[in-house]
Parts: C-alpha cells; structure tokens; sequence
C-alpha cells in the first residue's frame, strides 16, 4: 500500500470541495447569526495560515487562542496545524493567572482572541509573552492598535502553500484542567487527530454522518470539543456553533431552529436544559433521537432515563485530555438489546465499551483485574490516540508504566461484556473499614431522588473506620428533605455501610471550568465534620 500521511490538510481539502455547500452556523455575542459555508470556511481557513506564515510562523510553533465556540474558531482548528503550526486552545474559565502561566509553559508565540474577550487579556498579557495578538472582530467593534484584524489578515492573504506535514507533527494541544496541581500539557499529533476522527464518527460511538447537524456545546477549548469539529468537517456535516450563550433556553431555540440531531457538552449544561424541558415541556420542537454525547463527568442513570422521555438519546462517553479525548462510548451492544429495561439503563450509565485501537485494563496490585464486572482496578488505556508524554514534564513520566500503559488515576470495573463502569478517581474513593465505597455511586443514585439536584459524595475521617462518607446535597429550588430521607431512599439501593452518615444540605457544589465537581475543595471546607455516629 502506499505510505499516506494522516495529516489535517486532507480533511480540510476534502471538506471544501466534496461539500461546499455545507453550512456552519455560529451565534455571535449580540445573539445574531454568522452563516458561512465550507467553501468559505476552506478559503479562510487557508488564508489565515498563510497569513500566519507570512507573519513569521515556523513550523511547530503554537499559535493560542482565547476562543468561544464559532467560525473563526473553526478556521483556527485547521487553518492553524495546516500551516505547520500547533494550535493551542486556552480555556477562557481560568483564572489570569493559570492562563498566563499555561501560555507560557507551551511558549505561545501569537495569540487569535475574540474581541469580547480582550478584557481577560489585560489581565495576563504582559505574563505571557505573546508576539502578535490577532482580534477577531465579532462585535465590529474597532480592532485595538497594536493588534492585527482578523478579517483583515483573511482578506489579504497570498494563497496558502501548505508546506509537507507529516503524520507525526504536532497539530494541536490542551493543558489538563487539573483540579489538583498544576495543568499539564498534551501534544496532539495530525495522526492521533485523523484516527480519533474516524473512530469518533463511527455508527457505534457517535455515528455522525453528512446528514448530520452538529451542534458541539463542550467548548472548543475543552479537548478539541472532543474531536467533534475535525469529525464533522471529515464528513461535511452542518455545524452549529452556540458561541458565548450557553443557557438552556439558547441552547434549545438553537436546537430547534437548527434542526440539530447531535450535541455535546458535561452533565451540568444537561441538567439546566433537562429542568428547562420539564418546565415547558410543549415549547421545543427537537428533533426525536436527537442524540446527546455526555461526558467529563458521570451521567446518571435517572439523567437518561429523564432524556427518553422527551425522545432525546444520551450518548455517555468517557475520556481525558491525556486521550484526545474519546475511549469509551457507552451503546447497547446486540447481545444486550433482550436485557429487561432496568439492566439496560443500568448499563447505559456505564462508561462503555473502549472503541477500536483504544485498549483497556483495570490494574490491581496483582495484575489486570479480570473483566466480571466486581473487580476493581486503575484504568490503564494504551493507543494510537493515547499520550505518550506531557509537554515539557520529565519528572511526570510515572504516569506511564513500563509495559507502555498510561495510568488514568480512574477506579473502574470492566464487565464481562468489555463495558467499563467508573467507580471513582483514586484520591476521592472512600475507604472505610477496609472497604472501598464509590462516591460516583451514591451520587448517581442520589440524584435520582425528586428533590435533589446535585450530590456530591466525600471522604471524612472517623476513629473507628478510618473514613465515612459524608453526602453534600443541593436541593431543587422550593423543596425541603432531611439526611433520614435521603438515607432510607438509598437503604434498598446499597449495602448498609455504603450508607452517607450524615447529609449537609448546600446551595451549590463548587465546580471546575470544566464542569468536574472540586472535591478538593469540598473536603477542606468539611475537613472538620465528624461523622455523627462517632
Ligand atoms: P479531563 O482531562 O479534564 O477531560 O478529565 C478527565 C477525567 O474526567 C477522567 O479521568 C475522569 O475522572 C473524568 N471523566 C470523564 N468522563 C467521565 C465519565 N463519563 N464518567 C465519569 N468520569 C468521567
């Protein structure tokens, strides 16, 4: 066979001429509507790498940007690795200081900016040592002296000669949200980013096709939005970028309007569109089966179930920045589909099953844990699309094992099936008694319950039993419950050590920019809590 490189450039081609009629729809700031197409989004995508080039980018360089989810992201995701530079997603929700920190550490030479994000950049930018800003002028607002245009640079570029890229090259990368310690960074090869494209447009994980309209919620800053744009473009679906309105009635007019038939994002955007749903349950006219990718922290089963109510399907996945990110997308495989429906839904709140070329194992101190669906282990995942190193971090090596593994730091079960369930991060699994209890477990489970809304499950210390869970609820709006309640609703569910000893009743659950429960931060503001049955 012939030696074919993998490499960006190819799905950019292939988009602008097989498909120039596709649409990529983008709300802006002010709610209007951006409506280009791929012929467009081709022309622009190649003349912003050449204007790139023409401003002195050199192969492998990072080009950041500070980005809400829209066309001139889009055109940055391959504009940028085109030119043989590096794109490098910054997330906006940091504080200044962690950005400037992470630009950098990755040695940021030029920056692509959204207009209204400017005032987030005085607060950094003379940390991080950017050559060039260029400001997308969303807003048309005047573009700031000592900035180049973004249109303009667009408007007046010399064709793009795309220099020859190699499978191996770097084309992208992501700082790890870190919800302890310091982001690390992760390199994305053209190579690793074409086969998780494939892999991610698969029937069984999202199943994305030309017909598709494609509405990524997850920000594009969040992991290449879980590779969904480079899956799309590969196929030519319509893509519909929300930009900065996330809220849930936006995000539904988008939907209906749009007529869109996937979008992903974390469960917290979910819960809000969920509760929008339910107060006005005629108000939507979506798409039936519209599909919902689910990921970056544990759905709960009563989420999925709540979604086939109204016609929508969740599609649970799991993966890291380490991962591109996709592993593991949950379906019902065909040996499954006579299962009585509480086993299926059971299965569905699993992780699933790894896609082709994504291996799996759950470590114990004696080797793999077998896959019978009890035995607990570290995830260990190895593949293609899998890092082999972070950026400029020797001394994280240990995340590696020697027989070429990458330790997740994830607690799961794999049942005989090859579904993988999450039962915890190792730091936050409670130990009590010598027993392991999985705080992703009761949380699910407490969720389920009417009256709450969020659960978040932590470890305190207890003399006797070393640790004892101790629940951390919020309420929907308008109810009252006591911890009695609560526990005699998880009673039936769980063995009785499993059970919270006590509940403390919160308005909110600190979150982190991408959407994970801080359990860090939990636990030291319940540091002093004492289980009440000590
Ligand atoms: P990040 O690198 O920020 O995407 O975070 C990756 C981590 O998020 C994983 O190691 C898991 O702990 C968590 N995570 C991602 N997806 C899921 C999921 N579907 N269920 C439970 N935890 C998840």
């Amino acid at each position: 066979m012939m030696k074919f490189p993998l490499t960006l450039d190819h799905l950019l081609d292939r988009g602008g001429r097989l498909f120039p009629d596709s649409e990529i729809v983008s709300r802006l700031p002010d709610k209007s509507v951006h409506r280009e197409r791929y012929s467009d989004f081709h022309r622009r995508a190649c003349a912003l790498g050449s204007s790139l080039r023409r401003l002195g980018l050199k192969r492998g360089e990072r080009v950041a940007t500070l980005m809400w989810n829209h066309y001139a992201h889009l055109e940055a995701y391959f504009g940028v690795p085109c030119a043989g530079g590096v794109l490098h997603t910054l997330n906006l929700r940091l504080h200044p200081d962690d950005i400037a920190y992470i630009a950098q550490h990755a040695g940021d030479r030029f920056l692509i900016i959204d207009d209204v994000l400017l005032p987030l950049l005085e607060k950094f930018r003379d940390r991080a040592g950017f050559e060039k800003v260029i400001v997308v002028p969303l807003t048309g607002a005047p573009v700031p002296r000592g900035c180049d245009d973004y249109e303009k640079l667009v408007a007046t570029a010399r064709p793009l000669r795309i220099p020859p890229l190699r499978e191996e090259d770097p084309a992208g990368m992501c700082y790890t949200s870190g919800t302890t310690g310091r982001p690390k960074g992760v390199v994305y090869s053209h190579r690793a980013l074409v086969l998780h494209s494939f892999a991610a447009a698969l029937p069984d994980v999202m199943g994305l096709a030309n017909a598709d309209s494609v509405c990524p919620v997850v920000p594009m800053f969040h992991v290449n939005a879980w590779g969904i744009p480079f899956a799309a473009v590969m196929v030519g679906a319509k893509l519909v970028f929300p930009g900065p309105h996330l809220d849930a009635v936006s995000l539904l007019d988008l939907y209906r309007s749009e007529g869109v038939t996937l979008t992903a994002g974390v469960p917290t955007i979910w819960m809000g569109i969920l509760q929008a749903l339910e107060a006005e349950p005629g108000r939507w006219q979506l798409t039936h089966g519209m599909r919902m990718v689910v990921g970056g922290a544990a759905v709960p089963e009563s989420m999925i179930r709540a979604f086939d109510r109204f016609g929508l399907r969740v599609l649970h996945g799991w993966g890291m920045t380490e991962t591109t990110p996709v592993g593991t997308v949950n379906y019902l495989k065909r040996d499954v589909t006579t299962a009585g429906e509480d086993e299926r839904y059971a299965l569905r709140a699993k992780q699933g099953v790894p896609l082709p070329f994504f291996e799996v194992r759950a470590m114990t101190e004696r080797g793999p844990a077998p896959w019978d669906g009890n035995s607990m282990g570290e995830l260990q995942v190895r593949g293609p699309w899998v890092a082999a190193a972070y950026h400029g971090l020797d001394a994280e090596q240990d995340k590696w094992t020697e027989d070429g593994w990458f330790r997740t730091g994830d607690v799961v079960t794999i049942d005989a099936r090859g579904y993988v369930k999450i039962t915890d991060r190792i730091k936050d699994l409670v130990k009590s008694g010598g027993e392991w209890i999985s705080s992703v477990d009761l949380e699910n489970a407490l969720v389920g319950h009417p009256k709450v809304s969020e659960a978040a499950v932590i470890a305190v210390p207890h003399a006797k039993w070393g640790e004892r869970p101790l629940a951390i609820v919020v309420l929907k709006a308008g109810n009252a419950a006591t911890a009695d309640e609560l526990r005699e609703y998880l009673a039936p569910r769980f063995p009785n050590f499993w059970l919270p000893d006590d509940v403390a009743f919160v308005s909110e659950i600190p979150r982190s920019s991408t959407g994970k429960m801080m359990k860090a931060v939990l636990r030291e503001q319940f540091k002093d809590c004492k289980s009440r049955n000590q």
